[in-house]
């Protein structure tokens, strides 16, 4: 593997934009358009790609790699150590010189930088690191950043990179162990996990530590992200669930008592009205019990009232969105749906993939998934249902331990209902 040395900037620029296409953290449009007579514009399949900002705008980056030479052999990526293709390097300050001279065009917003790895992860990390700083210090360069964190590079460096960036992300690669050591042999679990989990610690930190951060930088406000090749080994949708709920939980339900957990959009098919008189029902017959809900909706600021007017704030927690559902689905101990109507709760099958006993309203199709007292419990549609479908739970822990044992037992492969929700999706009805 030979890195060219004389290569221009323009033809390192067309090397390292090519082979930052593959990655979809964000994305390119893929089409390649020359100029036309009487025509304005053009169109170049790599080097420009769109992402979201910390507030949800839109906006174009340069998506660019350090470098493709790698000393690793990735089964399923173009630069891999064995495959024949030219390689590059940029030094910091052309990283810096192409960021500002495409920021002055106004042809991009900020910069998408992920790597090879250069001959080790805290080497490569480093220069990422060096280029961020020149770019951040020297060249005063507001504009938002996206980078990769190498897997395995040192921590104190991952975190300088954290406090520059507005993004960060890790691959995850393959789903499961025997994936990643079948397809990407120098990589393991524990060292792509390590530097997801440390970003994920410092998000949260920060959320919860206002004050010492109050006039410093913020560590990757825009939050992180990750990518799964999925298709290339024969994991299943239960074994990519899996894996995961395993991955650092964006919230933690730290309840030291029940923990109830409700996914759906805040609106009026949800039936949060009869979720809130089941809470308000728990907490008169003195059940201690704390109610994590997750989403957003319409209806937020009217259920916000409806908890402060049955005096449900320690019990009943609007949490938001998160990209990944299933760490919160692991931590609760009973999953509650209180729809008035689904086509099919999806939720539902994720729960029961995570052997969460469930309790749910009796919508229409809810026996297409549940088995009334093997995999939880269909209650009638309303607060009184719900409340003592959950209070049950609570107090028969053998019903609580046979449904456990029941779901264990389920089979779980390619969610064949997840399948059939697909089917549903297509012909119209699709999940909120
Ligand atoms: S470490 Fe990254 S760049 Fe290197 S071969 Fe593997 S996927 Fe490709």
């Amino acid at each position: 593997m030979l890195i060219q040395e004389q290569m221009s900037l323009e033809e390192k620029l067309a090397v390292l934009s090519d082979a930052a296409k593959y990655d979809v953290s964000c994305t390119s449009s893929g089409v390649d358009r020359k100029g036309k007579k009487g025509m304005i514009g053009n169109a170049v399949s790599a080097g420009l790609c769109h992402s979201f900002a910390a507030d949800g705008r839109c906006i174009s980056l340069l998506k660019i790699l350090f470098t493709n030479q790698c000393i690793y052999d990735c089964r399923y990526c173009i630069n891999r150590r064995s495959n024949d293709v030219m390689r590059t390097a940029f030094t910091p300050d052309e990283v810096c010189t192409l960021t500002m001279e495409f920021y002055r065009r106004n042809y991009i917003e900020g910069l998408f930088l992920s790597s090879g790895i250069l001959h080790s992860p805290d080497y490569t990390m480093d220069l990422i690191y060096q280029a961020l700083r020149k770019l951040r210090v020297q060249y005063r360069f507001n504009g938002y950043i996206h980078v990769k964190a190498i897997p395995g590079a040192d921590p104190v460096i991952i975190e300088h990179v954290g406090l520059l960036a507005d993004r960060m992300s890790v691959n995850l690669e393959l789903p499961t162990a025997q994936g990643l050591k079948s397809l990407a042999p120098s990589k393991s679990r524990s060292r792509i996990l390590a530097p997801m989990r440390q970003i994920q610690r410092g998000i949260s930190t920060q959320r919860t530590e206002i004050i010492p951060y109050k006039r410093g930088q913020r560590f990757v406000p825009a939050g992180q992200s990750t990518q799964m090749i999925v298709g290339a080994t024969p994991e299943n949708d239960y074994q990519m669930i899996k894996r995961m709920s395993e991955l650092e939980p964006e919230f933690k339900l730290d309840a030291p008592h029940l923990k109830l957990l409700t996914i759906g959009r805040l609106d009026h098919q949800k039936g949060y009205d009869i979720a809130l008189e089941a809470a308000r029902l728990l907490k008169e017959r003195g059940i201690l019990f704390t109610w994590y809900v997750l989403r957003k909706g319409g209806l937020y600021d009217e259920i916000k009232q409806t908890i402060q007017k049955y005096g449900l704030e320690k019990e009943f927690i609007l949490l938001g969105i998160t990209a990944n559902p299933y760490p919160m689905i692991k931590q609760c101990d009973i999953y509650v749906q209180t729809s008035k109507f689904e086509g099919y709760g999806l939720a539902i099958a994720e729960a029961r993939m995570l052997n969460k006993p469930v309790v749910t309203t009796k919508f229409d199709a809810v026996f297409n998934q549940m088995v009334h007292e093997k995999n939880g419990l269909v209650t009638t549609m309303d607060g009184v249902g719900v409340a003592d479908g959950i209070e049950r739970l609570l107090k028969e822990p053998d019903l609580y331990h046979a449904i456990v044992d029941y779901l264990n037992q389920e089979k779980k492969g390619n969610v064949e209902e997840i399948a059939y929700f697909y089917q549903l999706i297509e012909k119209g009805t699709g999940r909120s």
